[in-house]
């Protein structure tokens, strides 16, 4: 039975979270197919990573070369078609990250396999790819069936499964020789840069006080960030707040913001979309402030009050003032 390959994502020297989740993906789904999942590792001085990797999984194909270090979807796509055509995977997991989207519809048309982008679920009916995706800012979810194929593709969206645990497995690893030749001018890598930290750093804070369009108006702020002050904590936001100019980016817990794991995420007038609940989900205790009663952040929230903020800061603020 063919394999599944699970495409590692590393940066600056990381492997990336969502590698692990695919990694938890592709054994279940070959367990169930009575086949194997592989990790691809493609890089530069990679060794590490695939003895890591190798405990997670039952095979760990690498390609070593000058030109991957850095990830450019045109070298990357070049070897990873170069290993699909000669492996014939069944599926090819790749994460549903800017990497993973830069990437995968080029391989997808390359190789002739069928993608599915963004994928929460994903299963097999027979040799048939069945996945399910999540539309319209999480409010539904679609049931995708892909016509047959010999082979299928598959970007999953990061946060959604539980990673792969530290693993006692021997997977073998494997080295394949790299079929790129001289550089590719058309797109290079330049240089990294993280984006700065101006003021405080709120992946590091234990006490996060964040706010989402629903305050109505950057007037809330300061009182809002007195609060969390008085806790101890910070202000952060979700995404229409940095898009109006109310909080900087910086300031964005999200997928294409921060991820943050404090002990104490207060959510007040965020309604919970995926986006937002992905990266803030981790968090110890969450308590959400909301008029709406349906609003999906309740249903992450360990506490919730329903009610507007307005009625609720005023409280907090005096109890938080008590607490000092
Ligand atoms: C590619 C992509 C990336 C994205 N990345 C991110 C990201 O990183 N982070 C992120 O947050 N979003 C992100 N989004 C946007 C995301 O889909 C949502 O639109 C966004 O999270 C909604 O923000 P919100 O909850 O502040 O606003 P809304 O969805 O408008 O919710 C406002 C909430 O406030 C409540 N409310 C209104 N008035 C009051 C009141 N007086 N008192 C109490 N409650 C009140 C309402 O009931 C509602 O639930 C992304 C979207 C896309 C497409």
């Amino acid at each position: 039975m063919a394999e599944i390959f699970v495409l590692v994502e590393h940066r600056q020297g990381k492997i990336r979270d969502i590698t692990y989740e695919m990694l938890a993906v592709g054994e279940k789904l070959a367990s169930l197919q009575g086949s194997s999942s592989t990790a691809v590792l493609l890089g530069h001085n990679v060794k590490n990573f695939a003895e890591e990797l190798a405990l997670k999984t039952s095979k760990v194909l690498v390609v070593e070369d000058t030109l991957l270090e850095y990830f450019n979807s045109i070298h990357y796509q070049k070897v990873l078609s170069s290993l699909i055509i000669k492996y014939q995977p069944l599926l090819i997991l790749i994460g549903h990250t800017a990497f993973g989207m830069d990437l995968a519809p080029n391989v997808s048309v390359e190789i002739g396999f069928p993608l599915v982008t963004d994928c929460i679920g994903l299963s097999f009916e027979e040799n048939h790819l069945k996945a399910v995706r999540s539309i319209y800012g999480g409010k539904i979810n679609a049931n995708v069936s892909v016509r047959e194929s010999k082979g299928y593709m598959a970007t999953v969206r990061p946060g959604v499964f539980a990673p792969a645990m530290p693993g006692d497995k021997k997977g073998g690893i494997l080295l394949e020789s790299s079929p790129l030749q001289g550089t590719i001018d058309v797109k290079k890598f330049i240089e990294y840069i993280e984006a700065p930290i101006t003021g405080e750093d709120i992946t590091q804070a234990e006490i996060i006080v964040s706010v989402g369009q629903g305050i109505g108006g950057p007037e809330h702020i300061p009182m809002i960030e007195e609060v969390a002050k008085t806790l101890g904590g910070v202000i952060a936001c979700s995404r229409p707040v940095v898009d109006r100019n109310w909080l900087p980016k910086e300031r964005q817990v999200g997928i294409s913001g921060k991820t943050v794991k404090p002990k104490v995420y207060l959510a007040i007038g965020i309604s919970g979309a995926f986006q937002h609940v992905t990266a803030m989900q981790g968090s110890e205790t969450i308590i959400a402030i909301n008029k709406d009663p349906r609003a999906p952040i309740f249903g992450v929230a360990d506490y919730g009050i329903v009610d507007d903020f307005q009625n609720v800061i005023p409280i907090l603020k005096e109890k938080a003032k008590g607490m000092k």
